[in-house]
């Protein structure tokens, strides 16, 4: 991840919205800046972090006319075979600079696009990959969302949030299920790993054996509570997968929203999901409302109880939901 590649070119941008810039330097290396974000100080930078892969990092923060739904990370995996993307953005608008940026380092085809799962910052950019022949892979359970409410979710959130407009939902062409799949790109081998039901009932991961490069979606994260929130998220899953990650040998575990981040880094997410599980259970197993296990969880170890993580009372509702005394003793087995 220290080898960063100098790299010199500009982009001319077909997105009205998004005003075009140079390269530049910035930290002692020189990184491609695709992009400006509307009219703010957001800029799309496209940073070498490893021989072969290439990554564009979101903000931290909820969509907003102002990032334009730029709040998520997505990667580009170069091989003698072509690209292997990681993850879609937001917007057709952000995938589409992008995808620009992975043609300037190399015009080779984009052989795949995985989700690694289905919230919006992480698979509603996925149009243009459909559009160029692009495989895209994810979980069958995202196939099912397609199917079932998916576009409904997408009009609640372009409602919402205001950035989504032009937004076609895409399914898969590829579907995991139960088992993993490899990808033979050449001189890079791909696996992508069901890891459901943890973030949400459609998370896969993408392991690069040789390289011991970890892509994992949600599942990590650095600054940040972990989101257990979603309706279709399990604590129990989640700790189970994070328990077989740390088997895994990473060199570089690369995330939704981080930087680069080494294998430390699971640590924190899974204290606290087994931290929380454990204190939600007990309290619950007391007769504590849900409001009461709030209060009394506004500090752990986790949070410092000033500026509370939005995600983490989320969470408080979603486990005290969810735990029951059966699931603690499964887990305890
Ligand atoms: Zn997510």
């Amino acid at each position: 991840m220290r080898n960063y590649l100098i790299i010199f070119f500009t982009l001319v941008l077909g997105v009205s919205t998004l005003s075009h810039c140079s390269a530049q330097e910035e930290n002692g290396f020189t990184e491609i800046v695709l992009a400006q974000i509307g009219n703010s100080k957001i800029k799309m930078v496209l940073r070498k972090i490893h021989k072969h892969i290439y990554m564009v990092r979101g903000v931290n923060g909820l969509p907003s006319p102002e990032n334009q739904g730029f709040m998520s990370n997505s990667y580009g995996i170069l091989t003698s075979k072509g690209w292997f993307v990681v993850d879609a953005l937001a917007t057709p608008e952000l995938s589409k600079l992008f995808i620009k940026g992975l043609k300037q380092v190399k015009n080779l085809p984009i052989k795949y696009l995985a989700i690694t799962h289905y919230h919006m910052d992480h698979w509603y950019g996925a149009q243009n990959y459909k559009a160029m022949g692009t495989q895209i892979i994810a979980h069958k359970n995202l196939k099912a969302t397609y199917e079932g409410n998916g576009n409904l979710v997408l009009a609640a959130t372009h409602k919402r949030f205001k950035v989504f407009k032009n937004v076609k939902l895409t399914p898969p062409t590829i579907v995991i299920d139960k088992k993993s799949k490899r990808f033979n790109m050449g001189n890079v081998e791909i696996q992508v790993i069901p890891v459901t039901p943890a973030h949400t009932n459609t998370d896969i991961m993408i392991y690069l054996p040789k390289e011991e490069i970890l892509f994992v979606g949600d599942l990590v994260n650095k600054g940040r509570i972990p989101f257990v929130g979603d309706r279709n998220a399990s604590s129990r899953g989640w700790i189970k997968y994070l328990e077989k990650m740390k088997a895994y040998k990473i060199r570089m575990l690369l995330t939704g929203h981080n930087n680069p981040l080494d294998k430390s880094a699971i640590d924190f997410n899974l204290g606290y999901l087994k931290y929380m599980r454990k204190e939600i259970a007990r309290m619950k197993d007391d007769g504590l409302t849900v409001d009461q296990v709030k209060a009394k969880l506004r500090k752990t170890p986790y949070t410092k109880g000033d500026k509370v993580d939005f995600f983490h009372n989320l969470n408080i509702y979603a486990m005290y939901n969810k735990i029951g005394i059966t699931e603690m003793l499964e887990e305890e087995n």
